[in-house]
């Protein structure tokens, strides 16, 4: 199958999170070889998705690490018994 430019944008996720049929990963893979504009959109798309996930990747608030029981600190209370 022959992925042109107007595929990438539906194929470029798959490619991106290595989900999907191989014959399309492998697809963008050369397309992107060969085609500059597509290659930068996967580019962009990479970034886009380092930026996203780096905002989840927050530290969480002492509230909650200390309810979950994942702190290191003093954790004696595991929140059995509490209101
Ligand atoms: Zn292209």
């Amino acid at each position: 199958m022959t992925i042109k430019c107007r595929d990438i944008p539906e194929k470029a996720n798959d490619y991106v999170d290595r989900d999907g049929p191989v014959g399309d990963r492998l697809g963008v893979a050369l397309h992107i070889a060969m085609c500059s504009n597509c290659r930068t959109y996967v580019r962009g798309l990479r970034l886009t998705r380092r930026i996203a996930a780096a905002s989840f990747r927050t530290e969480a608030p002492d509230a909650v690490v200390t309810r979950l029981g994942l702190g290191d600190g003093p954790s004696t209370d595991t929140g059995k018994g509490a209101p």
